[in-house]
């Protein structure tokens, strides 16, 4: 059984439904169950969060849910009519339908559990299950979504919950690369990466996989191939690190623009200081991603982390009534930042990849304002305007 996930470019319109279609036929010839998901047409869910912008300026979070999730019931209705065209039973179901039971935090919910006893029975039927993805019914009966990306989860949840051999994710790039190919026009696609490769790239700016999907996929095992709608042809494998997968020093260079650095000034040092600040950052459902605390002189020290740009205001406003309450001196946002990551699983064994990356950037003047590791991953922070240039020289210096 295969789970195949079908992004917004690859039901971007009839055509790319009919071929879609056709594949999914493909597929079942050579003997082999379907359930597909599907994200919305194109830019549709972009376009519904601008018809709210329009109407009004208050968007609860019920109603929109109900709006976006409407994207979705396009596809799966759609793609159910093209499969029906080449004489194949399909059955589209909502996320409801599907029995994805999510928490109540709607436009970013999660799932809890998945009850699929439908999309089994369309199954022994014979009937294609055609899954709207994004979304799901909350615990007090309201559809709710997942998040920006969100059919990627409901494909590897579904996998995982149907127990499926495997979940191929369509798109519109052949796979994962060892850079942004519009960045670096020299990157090669991997054939495969480890969940936690992935997690990192995923979480660093690689916007190929929500990385929710990821955190599912390595928890459940859930084997994941991630691959072109347009060519078809094999892409990037992510599955679990062993032996035989050849572990290099750097597999990838990834970069993040849309995140905003903040930092707050004259923090008393003392201890509960920083405990008290991320509390309440994170009572407002903020992510903080990199953290930097200078040591301090005269009892007071510079706190600064960044977070995603659209979350921004929100930081704003509690780390300035943090800052008042503690008696900091200042708060401020600096949105031209960019965070350049090196990704590899054999770092863990190889000493000298922060240094070469640290020279690398030094040659060419580049500053580095924050850095952060991980146990397989470096990341700097550094000035906006020259990411790019980062990216490419970093690609060159690991002979990616
Ligand atoms: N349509 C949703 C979005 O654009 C979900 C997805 O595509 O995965 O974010
Ligand atoms: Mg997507």
């Amino acid at each position: 059984m295969i789970v195949q996930k079908f992004g917004g470019t690859s039901v971007g319109d009839v055509d790319r439904i009919r071929a879609v279609a056709d594949h999914i036929a493909r597929t079942r010839k050579h003997g082999n169950e379907v359930v597909a998901v599907v994200s919305a047409m194109g830019k549709t869910t972009d376009d519904l969060i601008r018809l709210a912008n329009e109407v009004s300026h208050s968007h609860p979070g019920r109603e929109l849910d109900m709006l976006l999730t409407s994207g979705e019931r396009i596809s799966m209705s759609l793609l159910s009519m093209a499969l029906a065209d080449l004489e194949i039973d399909a059955t589209s179901f909502t996320g409801s339908q599907a029995g994805i039971i999510t928490d109540t935090d709607h436009t970013r919910a999660k799932i809890l559990e998945i009850h699929p006893s439908r999309i089994l029975e369309s199954i022994k039927r014979g009937s294609v299950p055609v899954v709207a993805g994004f979304q799901g019914v909350s615990t007090d009966k309201d559809v709710t979504t997942l998040g920006r990306g969100g059919s990627d989860t409901t494909a590897v949840a579904l996998a995982a919950a149907l127990n499926a051999d495997l979940c191929e994710i369509y798109t519109d790039v052949s796979g994962i690369f060892s850079a942004d190919p519009r960045v670096v026009p020299t990157a090669h696609k991997l054939n495969e990466i480890s969940y936690d490769e992935m997690l990192e790239l995923a979480a660093s700016g690689g916007r190929v996989l929500a990385l929710r999907s990821v955190e599912f996929a390595k928890n459940h095992h859930v084997t994941l191939h991630v691959r072109s709608s347009f060519t078809w042809e094999p892409g990037t494998w992510v599955r679990e690190e062993n032996e035989e997968m050849e572990q290099a020093v750097v597999s990838a260079v990834s970069h993040d623009t849309s995140e905003v650095k903040v930092t707050i000034t004259g923090v008393p040092d003392m201890p509960g200081i920083a405990a008290r600040i991320f509390r309440e950052i994170a009572d407002v459902g903020v992510n903080v991603d990199m953290i930097v605390q200078n040591t301090s002189r005269e009892g007071l020290t510079d706190i600064s982390f960044t977070v995603p740009k659209d979350d921004m205001n929100a930081t704003m406003n509690v780390a300035a009534q943090a800052a008042k309450e503690i008696g900091a001196r200042d708060v401020y946002a600096d949105p031209d930042i960019a965070r350049v990551s090196l990704v590899g699983a054999g770092m863990k064994t190889n000493p000298g990849v922060t240094a070469k990356m640290f020279e690398t950037l030094a040659k060419e003047g580049i500053n580095i304002e924050m850095i952060s590791t991980s146990a397989i991953r470096i990341s700097c922070v550094v000035r906006e305007d020259v990411i790019e240039r980062a990216v490419q020289l970093l690609h060159e210096a690991f002979e990616l």
